[in-house]
């Protein structure tokens, strides 16, 4: 950035976004840069389905940590928590009572913070450690100590949360959460870990003819709209828009080695990923 003196004397920086609104499309298509920094390009982040994965409880859930806890020497692990049933019951009642959709993502963050809580409490004897969204940019020395840094999913909106298409649910979420986490980072995976093999046609749990997809890109995905689907939909845009992240994995955590499997980079369940 040059200075540049005025007629008066004054020095002016010279900025390329000065004095423009920043809603120009062939300005905004210009701030751009042909590399995003990436701080972490060697990490995964595994997110712990709230529902999916948490609220099945021990059976489910310590068979995951112990995949975590022997993964972490060759993998360096951000774990992230989504919200599940609790959040379902918040959102519930909140909307019985006419709250507007910032209030129930304030909701929503609290619950998946609960969970962050239980799942760093148990990975707590092998490094686990609960840390905040303020805390993202000391990873590398977490990271470096031997930690398994444990945070929650639900992404920063709050109260600013957008009133979305349809209804009142926040809909940004923690599967948003996860990728947006990944992308800042410059994350190497964003794992889903949840309770189905991964994407399906149709919901499996209700139409028995839904087809398994391994793998679909992600404008084709949301070209298809389906009626339901294993992901928020804003996370299937914000994929679509992504600078460094270029794919997301769906897997069972329900089937014993797929998390271990996809941090070695197999796919043993549904991979999004952006052309
Ligand atoms: P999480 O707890 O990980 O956020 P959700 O319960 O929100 O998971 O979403 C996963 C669930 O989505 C699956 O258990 C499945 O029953 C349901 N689902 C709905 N539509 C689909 C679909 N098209 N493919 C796969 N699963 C689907
Ligand atoms: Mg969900």
């Amino acid at each position: 950035m040059t200075l540049k003196r005025d007629e008066t004397g004054r020095l002016h920086i010279q900025t390329p976004l000065m004095a423009e609104s920043l809603m120009d499309k062939t300005l905004l298509a210009r701030a751009d840069s042909e590399q995003v920094f990436r701080l972490l390009p060697d990490l995964s982040i595994i997110k712990l389905g709230g529902q999916s994965i948490i609220d099945r409880g021990a059976k489910v859930i310590l068979p995951l940590m112990d995949e975590i806890v022997a993964a972490r020497a060759a993998h360096p692990l951000l774990v992230m928590t989504g919200g599940g049933t609790r959040s379902r019951h918040a959102y519930a009642i909140a909307i019985d009572l006419g709250m507007p959709t910032g209030v129930l993502a304030k909701l929503g963050a609290s619950i998946s913070e609960q969970n962050a809580l239980m799942i760093s409490t148990l990975l707590a004897p092998h490094g686990g450690i609960k840390i905040a969204h303020d805390d993202l940019v000391k990873l590398p020395a977490y990271l470096a100590l031997g930690s398994i840094p444990v945070m929650h999913a639900m992404p920063p909106y709050s109260l600013w949360e957008e009133p979305p298409d349809l209804g009142r649910i926040p809909p940004h979420r923690t599967d948003s959460g996860a990728f947006l986490t990944a992308e800042v980072l410059g994350a190497k995976r964003c794992i889903l870990v949840k309770d189905e093999q991964g994407l399906y046609t149709a919901d499996p749990k209700k139409d028995p003819q839904a087809e398994f997809i391994p793998e679909i890109e992600v404008h084709a995905l949301l070209a298809l709209d389906l009626a339901d689907l294993a992901v928020e939909r804003a996370m299937l845009r914000a994929l679509s828009n992504s600078r460094s992240v270029r794919e997301v994995l769906i897997v069972n955590g329900r089937v014993p080695g797929a998390l271990t499997r996809a941090l070695q980079g197999e796919n043993p369940g549904t991979r999004i990923y952006r052309e």
